[in-house]
């Protein structure tokens, strides 16, 4: 077993300093200890105690190209000669507004945010005053930032009877301190289900101002929309005056160039981007239709932020897309298939150790469970996985030198290979067995 003395000692001291002792709560679930990083070369870093790891963390994300990838760094190193932040415009904006709107499908303007949260904050503010109408519809499993307005947590040990239910009975603050009246616009639906979409819509489109929803359900299970499911949501919004928002925090540059409304077809009236935009720096934006997005010019709506656009940011994001834009983004189908031979690798192992389990995978990240449904294709067969042996098959990989999310997402970056994916397989044959016995 690796001994973690100096993350061990750092979290003793940071619970001193650091309120939870972490800077963004969800690190604290980490066991036994939150790791404490040195530094991060490729596909690999090195904790606190001088230990090497495979990263599938990767920032919880936006590490698409790896750590410290030589064309962010570069971009950064150029744009900081000349400064760091002006509150004023720069041609960097101009570039990066352009190049998204060029590759991303329905993007006809931008604007530019700091996190993923705010550039939701943003779109559902955008599609209110564009429509007039009040309530958000969402779905259980989603993740959409941490705003009072869209933050909310499920019980899940009973989700298999409820998820089908249409109810706001069912709408929970996702923390203490959040006023449940912030959630009085929320109507929570039940994900990949076109008949509860439907009625629902038919029945309070009057009062609906957008949807919102990942386009594959990445933060729980990494469910892929049903065929059809996310064309019907398009065909209803439009006729029901309803704005269609996508959130590709997640998959945004992570799916492909065109994110996954690209990779499907889709066109939503507003999309949502971050994480792997940045490639480890601060930016998201929220991209879409002129008319809505002209709100924002015309003083309609409010668009925010001291470091909104600032030059370090706009460099890591133009540097990380014209990294994955060279030759035609050839770069997606080398990190598709390394990320398939892990799946197809640890698929096999599971069959070899006699360990129930799925995997569900889109493009560069999958998640991981231990289960004993046939599949997984919805909360409520999400919510029957093994959520403590996979913790503790979490803790032991890490003493294998392999760091993943104690949840159960993988993530993984084109610095990736074959190598990696070698000794990845082997430490998880290890741990399965040590689980088996
Ligand atoms: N939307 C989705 C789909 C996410 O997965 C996340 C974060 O994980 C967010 C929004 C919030 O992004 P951020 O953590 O940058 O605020």
């Amino acid at each position: 077993m690796r001994t973690l003395d100096q993350s061990s000692a750092h979290y003793v001291e940071s619970q001193v300093f650091l309120a939870g002792g972490v800077a963004s709560s969800l690190r604290s679930a980490m066991k036994p200890v939150p790791l404490f990083a040195a530094e991060g070369s490729g596909p690999r870093l090195q904790d606190a105690d001088g230990h090497e790891y495979i990263d599938y963390l990767l920032g919880y994300g936006p590490l698409l190209l790896g750590h410290g990838h030589q064309a962010i760094v570069s971009g950064i190193h150029e744009a900081l000669k000349r400064g760091t932040t002006f509150g004023l415009q720069h041609i960097g904006e101009i570039e990066l507004a352009r190049r998204l709107t060029e590759l991303l499908p329905c993007a006809e303007q931008v604007a530019i945010s700091g996190s993923g949260t705010e550039a939701v904050m943003l779109a559902l503010r955008l599609a209110r005053a564009h429509t007039g109408k009040r309530k958000i519809v969402r779905f259980h499993g989603h993740y959409h930032g941490w705003a009072d307005s869209i933050f909310t947590s499920f019980p899940s040990s009973d989700m298999r009877q409820s998820d089908s239910v249409v109810s706001t009975d069912l709408i929970l603050p996702g923390t203490g301190g959040q006023s449940q009246l912030a959630l009085e616009d929320i109507i929570l639906l039940p994900w990949n289900d076109p008949e509860a979409l439907e009625v629902t819509l038919r029945q309070n489109h009057g009062e609906i101002a957008a949807i919102i929803s990942e386009p594959v359900m990445c933060n729980s299970g990494c469910i892929l929309p049903k065929p059809g499911y996310l064309e019907r949501m398009r065909e209803l919004t439009e006729e029901l005056d309803i704005v269609m928002i996508l959130d590709e925090v997640i998959t945004g540059f992570r799916l492909g160039l065109g994110g996954a409304h690209g990779k499907f077809g889709l066109k939503p009236d507003l999309v949502t981007i971050g994480k792997a935009l940045g490639g480890g720096i601060a930016i998201s934006a929220v991209v879409g239709r002129k008319d809505i997005m002209d709100l924002i010019a015309s003083g309609t709506v409010s668009h925010l932020g001291t470091l909104n656009g600032n030059c370090i940011a706009t460099a890591a994001a133009l540097a990380t897309i014209s990294e994955l834009s060279k030759d035609g983004g050839a770069v997606y189908s080398r990190l598709e298939q390394t990320a398939s031979q892990l799946v197809e690798g640890i698929r096999g192992l599971f069959a070899k150790n006699g360990i129930a389990g799925i995997i569900n995978q889109a493009g560069a990240v999958f998640h991981m469970m231990f289960t004993r449904e046939l599949k997984v294709d919805d909360f409520a067969s999400f919510n029957q996985r093994d959520v403590a042996r996979y913790a503790e098959f979490a803790a032991y990989l890490l003493h294998e030198g392999i760091l993943v999310r104690p949840n159960g997402l993988w993530y993984v970056s084109t610095a990736h290979g074959l190598r990696e994916v070698d000794e990845t397989l082997a430490a998880v044959d290890r741990v399965f067995q040590k689980l088996q016995g």
